[in-house]
């Protein structure tokens, strides 16, 4: 764990050191469309306060355990938000053998259609509603059997997607959307019974298939950096390259203290939501900062948490869909 961290520190340095200075001169979106006078500026409107109203909301159902009532209740209250504003919100469900028991899951989509001329890309915006059942790695053993809050593991990325779903019914933009809260993705407490979710969508897939698309895990840590995931690279590295494009544009590299995206790869690769997708030939990033002290502890809770990097996060996913 300690050579986990040190290796971390030295990432974190010399992504500031090359990139820093670069966020400092940048400017932001005006600048940018100066110097791209083809693109047009996209709307990139987020409020953080409603979002991290709906990050503090998921914590009250309690921990959003598969075969528990607080998932069953945290559907019904997730689903109502997203109706309020499409339409066209749909349960997918599918039940996995766990314990010998067959537990109901549901992913749940909500579709906005885009203003562009047909044909349009349909793309995915995506993250994981449900929380782990156990705190594996919490320092004190008698606490591993507990349930996790998800603050940021689970109901930060859910947060910054209900928040875009406002904003896509307020100004639609171009493309198709569907916002996809895979559920079962951390029920574990191995790989075998995690994914489950975005396992099932990838072998349901509408025809034709998605675009592209963008999973958000782990994205509410107050302290916030997100880097180049290496699978997301391998995969889809077009939209890793339109994502970190669309933060250095919006002045969001990280600098200094600040949180923020760094422009480099992150030193593991992540097996996450985004993984059977691109196995099914949807390339797919995952924007996640993995180093973040509390995963999977009962220690994942709001106050480690920030508004700011909700925003940061949800700024640039509305950026990046809608550039050319
Ligand atoms: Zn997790």
């Amino acid at each position: 764990m300690a050579l986990w961290r040190q290796l971390g520190s030295w990432a974190l340095l010399t992504g500031v050191l090359v990139f820093g200075l670069g966020a400092g001169c940048s400017g932001g979106g005006a600048s940018a469309q100066a110097k791209n006078p083809q693109i047009s500026e996209p709307i990139v409107i987020f409020d953080e306060n409603r979002a991290w109203d709906d990050l503090e909301t998921q914590l009250t159902y309690g921990p959003r355990v598969p075969g528990t009532e607080g998932h069953v209740n945290t559907r019904e209250w997730l689903v109502a938000r997203l109706k309020a504003q499409t339409d066209d919100v749909t349960l997918q469900p599918f039940a996995h053998l766990l314990g010998g028991e067959n537990v109901r899951m549901w992913n749940i989509l909500a579709r906005f259609t885009g203003t562009g001329a047909a044909p349009r890309e349909h793309i995915l915006l995506a993250a994981h509603w449900d929380t782990r059942p156990t705190a594996d790695y919490d320092p004190d053993p008698a606490k591993r059997n507990t349930p996790i809050d998800g603050a940021n593991d689970g109901a930060s990325g859910v947060a910054v997607l209900l928040e875009i779903a406002r904003q896509l019914k307020a100004h639609p933009i171009a493309r198709d959307v569907t916002i996809i809260l895979f559920d079962g993705e951390d029920y574990g407490p191995k790989v075998d019974n995690m994914l489950l979710g975005s396992k099932y969508y990838a072998k349901n897939l509408p025809n034709p298939k998605p675009s592209w698309g963008i999973l958000l895990d782990m994205i509410g840590d107050a302290d916030l950096s997100v880097y180049r995931e290496p699978n997301s690279d391998k995969y889809a590295k077009a939209v890793n390259d339109r994502v970190f494009t669309a933060a250095t544009r919006l002045g969001y590299l990280r600098a200094g203290t600040l949180s923020g995206f760094v422009n480099a790869p992150y030193r593991v690769p992540v097996v996450d939501d985004h993984m059977p997708l691109n196995e099914a030939g949807v390339p797919m990033v995952d924007l996640i900062d993995f180093d973040y002290p509390p995963w999977h502890t009962t220690a994942d809770t709001a106050d480690k948490c920030s508004p700011k990097s909700l925003k940061l996060v949800g700024k640039t996913v509305l950026y990046a869909i809608q550039m050319p």
